[in-house]
């Protein structure tokens, strides 16, 4: 995880001042990492019966569509309001300021599909939250919530206690 930490970029004060924010390109841009974080990212998970992976808009597109081929399912887009052209169950939730969205299809989830959660980074956790949340609500089930990086002192992981968390390198 070492080679993995290597290739992520701390930017000062984005996208608002005294966020340090994780830059996630140095790594899917390297082949070699890239590969490394899927691997990683799907090992706790190859006999777990998932059936789709949902990935939350847009770093946990990248992630989440490169787990889903490596596993041979599908992947699930949770979007930005106004983004999916058919009908949505919608998530609202909080931010540090203000409020959010997440939507998903409404035919997206089949009855009793086992669900790996991924996006690049469990911050406050309430992303994550939301995620479940909706999936649960189009009668999913969750498997896992797994991302590649986990900001400790933020104590998302508590936000979601119910499910398995797997993170592959900590700050
Ligand atoms: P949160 O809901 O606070 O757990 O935030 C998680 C979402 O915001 C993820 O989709 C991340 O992509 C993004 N995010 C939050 N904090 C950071 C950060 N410091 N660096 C990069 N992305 C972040």
């Amino acid at each position: 995880m070492i080679k993995l930490k290597t290739k992520i970029r701390d930017i000062a004060d984005f996208p608002q001042q005294g966020i340090l924010f994780k830059d996630i390109t140095p790594l899917v841009k390297d082949p070699a990492s890239l590969r490394l974080a899927i691997a990683e990212l799907i090992k706790p998970f190859k006999n777990s019966d998932i059936t789709a992976v949902a990935g939350m808009e847009a770093r946990g597109f990248i992630f989440g569509s490169l787990v889903a081929w490596e596993l041979g399912v599908g992947f699930i887009p949770l979007r930005k309001p106004g983004k999916l052209p058919y009908d949505v169950q919608r998530v609202d939730y909080d931010l540090e300021y203000g409020t959010a969205s997440l939507e998903a299809h409404i035919d997206a989830i089949e009855r009793g599909d086992r669900i790996l959660v991924i996006d690049d980074v469990l911050a406050t956790g309430g992303t994550a939250k939301a995620s479940c949340e909706l999936i649960e609500q189009l009668n999913g089930e969750i498997v896992a919530c797994a991302f590649v990086i986990e900001l400790t002192d933020l104590k998302g992981r508590e936000k979601i206690t119910n499910y398995p968390i797997h993170s592959l390198i900590q700050y």
